[in-house]
Order: C-alpha cells, then sequence, then structure tokens
C-alpha cells in the first residue's frame, strides 16, 4: 500500500512525561522523538512516530540520528519513489512507513487494526494492560506506585530491574505485598546468574531480557538454568533474529516493537510466526505519544499477541496527549482506537507548544 507521496513533514517534540522512567539504560524525563507526516495527492495525511530514544542507549538508533536520516535520506527517497537503500535504523524507516500506511488507510476509510487483521486473524477492541515501573530510590515509592496501577486493573506488574541488591529487595517487597500479583521483571540486558537466581525467587511470570540484545547463547544458558520463562526484547531484531533465538532456546516469550522491527506489517510477521512457534507475544512500549500508542494498539489487538501489553493509557504518561487520549475501559483494559488509519490525529495546537523543529519536503 503506498500511494504516491507529494510531501513529507518531520516534526520533532519535546513531550515532558508526568514521571521518569528510571530503567538499566537510563532515565527518560522529557520524551524527545520525531514525528513523521506523509501528504498524499488528494490532500490526505497521515502520521507516524520514530520510537528512538534522544541518546542510543537502548538501541543504535537516537532521536537526532534518526531525524539527518529521514531528512537526508528516507524521506527524498520517498518522494521520488525510489527505494533508499538504507542499512539498519528500523526506526525510522517505520516511522516512514506507518504516516504511509496511516495515510493511504484513512484515504479509504480504513482502520488500521482492520487492515492488519485481514492477514492475521481477527482482532480485539481491547486487550489487557501491563503496568511497567522504573526503578524507584525508595521501596515505600515503588509500593505506593505499584498499589495505584493494581487499583486500576492491570493484569501484570513489571519491574526494571539491575542487579543492584536495592532492585532485588524491591521484587521480593512487591511480591511479599501482593503475594498472587502477575509479576515480572526487566533487566534490559543487565542481570547476571546470581541476580536472575535471586529473582527467579519470586514467582515471576517471566524475566525480560536478563542479558544483552546479542547473547542469544548466554540467555539460553539462563533460561534452562532458573524455571522462569524468559522474554526477549532487545534481541529481536528481526524475524531471522527472532528465528535464531528460537532454534537456540533463547525465550519463550516475545517482546514485539513495531519500530525496532521496521514497521507495523513486518511486526505483525513477526507476531504471528512466534505464536505458531507457541511462543507467548505482547508489544511493548517505547514511552510512545499517541501517534505511536494509537498504532501499536492495532498490533497488540491481533490473535497472535497473546500476553498483556505494555501500552497503557495516554493519562499514565503524559499531562496532555498529543492527539486524541488513547484509554483504558472501567476494567482497565487498552481500548483500540475506533477511526480511520491508526485512529488518532496530532491536535495542532498542542503539537505546536512542543514542537523544537519541523522541515517539510515536497516532491
Ligand atoms: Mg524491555
Amino acid at each position: 500500500m503506498s500511494e504516491p507521496l507529494v510531501e513529507v513533514e518531520l516534526v520533532r517534540v519535546r513531550v515532558p512525561l508526568r514521571q521518569p522512567l528510571r530503567s538499566a539504560h537510563g532515565e527518560e524525563a522529557v520524551r524527545d522523538l520525531v514525528l513523521v507526516r506523509a501528504g498524499l495527492a488528494d490532500g490526505t495525511s497521515g502520521w507516524g512516530e520514530c520510537s528512538a530514544l534522544a541518546r542510543p542507549t537502548y538501541t543504535g538508533e537516537h532521536t537526532a540520528g534518526a531525524w539527518a536520516v529521514l531528512l537526508e535520506e528516507l524521506v527524498p527517497a520517498a518522494l521520488e519513489g525510489r527505494d533508499a537503500g538504507v542499512v539498519g535504523h528500523p526506526m525510522a524507516t517505520a516511522a516512514l512507513a506507518t504516516a504511509r500506511l496511516d495515510a493511504a488507510l484513512r484515504g479509504r476509510g480504513r482502520r488500521l487494526v482492520e487492515h492488519l487483521g485481514a492477514a492475521h486473524g481477527r482482532p480485539r477492541e481491547r486487550v489487557a494492560v501491563t503496568a511497567v515501573v522504573g526503578r524507584a530510590e525508595a521501596i515505600d515509592d515503588l509500593l505506593a506506585l505499584v498499589a495505584e496501577h493494581v487499583a486500576a486493573g492491570v493484569a501484570l506488574v513489571k519491574l526494571k530491574v539491575t542487579p543492584h541488591p536495592a532492585d532485588l529487595a524491591a521484587v521480593a517487597a512487591v511480591r511479599a505485598a501482593w503475594p498472587d500479583l502477575p509479576l515480572a521483571v526487566d533487566g534490559n540486558g543487565s542481570l547476571d546468574n546470581r541476580s536472575l537466581s535471586i529473582l527467579a525467587e519470586s514467582d515471576l511470570a517471566y524475566v525480560e531480557q536478563p542479558a544483552p540484545a546479542e547473547d542469544l547463547l548466554t540467555s539460553a544458558a539462563m533460561a534452562k538454568r532458573v524455571g522462569v520463562p524468559i522474554a526477549l526484547d532487545e534481541s529481536i531484531t528481526s524475524l531471522g533474529a527472532l528465528e535464531t533465538a528460537l532454534t537456540v532456546g533463547a525465550g519463550s516469550i516475545v517482546n514485539l516493537k513495531p519500530g525496532r522491527v521496521g514497521g507495523l506489517d513486518v511486526a505483525a510477521d513477526l507476531a504471528r510466526t512466534a505464536f505458531d512457534a507457541g511462543c507467548g507475544v505482547f508489544v511493548g512500549g517505547m514511552l510512545e505519544t499517541g501517534v505511536g500508542r494509537a498504532a501499536a494498539a492495532a498490533l497488540a489487538a491481533l490473535p497472535a499477541c497473546t500476553l498483556p501489553t505494555d501500552l497503557g493509557p495516554s493519562s499514565r504518561y503524559v499531562e496532555h496527549e498529543l492527539t486524541e487520549e488513547v484509554e483504558v475501559d472501567a476494567d482497565g483494559h487498552l481500548l483500540v482506537p475506533a477511526g480511520p488509519g491508526i485512529g488518532v490525529t496530532p491536535i495542532p495546537e498542542r503539537l505546536d507548544a512542543v514542537a523544537v523543529d519541523r522541515s517539510l519536503r515536497c516532491r
């Protein structure tokens, strides 16, 4: 689905988060990212979001680099109707691809979730939610935050951890306070055998990314050693990476992020491949604005995505969403936006309030 483009606008935004998220790879307090608007000849526009973080501490991509690659390579190629021939940069690529897909779907009055569902099975309209809780300074603060999420009806709580004794103690404290709570941890590649063994005592639904992204054999050895399912996040960069991970037994759950694999259609294919291989699958979060959140929610609604999504409602992250809010229902389930395309659009005055750079390129 690639109608010819007549213009592409890049908008770099800095959106303050309600609460900074601390993890093994750093802290995000302001979400600095690139939005892409793709314009078609009939005046229809679509939006996509580049999920790269401000600094290259999570994956090799970062916001300033994504801006440059989009401006110098991906956007000119798309406007000229040729292949960009760019290696890597899946998040920048996905942002432009999603903007084009959104525009094409809007032109046809079709929802993204219907487009993905046509090839991947009847999607749901609401999705169970995981609350991802960052590393806290004090255990009491963490317990208070978890209590809020439990009251809001989340299906699972996931704690960001490192091997630091305070993090290990925090997980044990949460388990002691809520003996029946579905609980998981995310090591973001930082865990060792000792910390993993201690964490495994807390009856976890899964341990996410204990070993660094490329260390699939370490992850496989860890999976064998502890009786807890291993979820892979940073490791899942492509269909080939997924197949290698499954072959060596590096994990049995997949955290899928459409930006990291180059777009929504690729991500949907990966979800189905993982599901067919018997893996649990869920859609992860990248501290999205409404544009990225709405698009990822449609992916999370596919039947192959069997586990609660890390995507939360807009209100969890920001005071004022850039778009219409992505919301949860009374039971705490995330609602897939109802409109055509990704279902939401940046509200001009809100976009103006957080935009720090813009660039418009025309054919
Ligand atoms: Mg993760």
